[in-house]
């Protein structure tokens, strides 16, 4: 059997609109994809467990990293620096499995430039309203906070044209079927499935 690489994505939204949530559900129901858990000098929140939701570290050992050129890339975010290991995502790639990168639109513009091949999806809530409640919901930040993430939101979401997919995540099953109809049709592209289905095609055409 001919090993295929699988396909990297890369799927930004603003923080609040359901992205990780999404991708947990996805990740659930498929066993050939896989999501990078990045490296981060934001403080762990409550119920986010070290090597799971990211890899926490501090500014120093974070440095270190960047001065090694161990990311793929990285981006400051809300004050913390956020990074991509180049080393894993090559890996994970090559063992055949498909990845996906919850970044931002910074991040997402560094890889876009060093693997155009790349998919990418920006995710977006169906309303402001709605995103501010889920904001003030999650409960884990102050007011002042919350509204500093607003204005970051619309800031991230007026990159959404520099994306290959939109999708917005009103009903969160329908945006689920969304997610799914897209790694389908990318897993169902010629090229890929010649590679996955060599034996029958040269059976089929012999
Ligand atoms: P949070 O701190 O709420 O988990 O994430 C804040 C923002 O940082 C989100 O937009 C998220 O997509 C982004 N982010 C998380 N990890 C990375 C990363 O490795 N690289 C970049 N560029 N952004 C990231």
């Amino acid at each position: 059997m001919s090993i295929t690489t699988g396909t990297l994505y890369i799927i930004s939204a603003p923080s609040g609109a359901g992205k990780t949530s999404l991708v947990k559900a996805l990740l659930d129901s498929e066993a050939l994809i896989r999501v990078s858990v990045s490296h981060t000098t934001r403080a762990m929140r409550p119920g986010e467990v070290e090597g799971v939701n990211y890899h926490f570290t501090n500014r120093e050992q974070f440095t270190r990293m960047l001065d090694n050129n161990e990311f793929l890339e990285h981006a400051e975010v809300f004050g913390n620096l956020y990074g991509t290991s180049q080393k894993w995502v090559e890996q994970t790639l090559a063992e055949g499995f498909d990845l996906i990168l919850e970044i931002d639109w910074q991040g997402a513009q560094q890889v876009r430039r060093l693997m155009p091949q790349a998919k990418s999806i920006f995710i977006l809530p169906p309303t402001q309203e709605a995103l501010r409640h889920r904001l003030t919901n999650r409960g884990q930040d102050s007011g002042e906070i919350i509204e500093q993430r607003m204005r970051e939101a619309v800031s991230e979401m007026s990159h959404y044209v520099e994306y290959d997919y939109l999708l917005i995540n009103d009903d969160f099953a329908h945006a689920l079927s969304d997610l799914r109809a897209i790694f389908r049709a990318n897993q169902l592209l010629q090229s890929p499935q010649q590679q996955r289905h060599a034996g029958l095609l040269s059976e089929l055409l012999a």
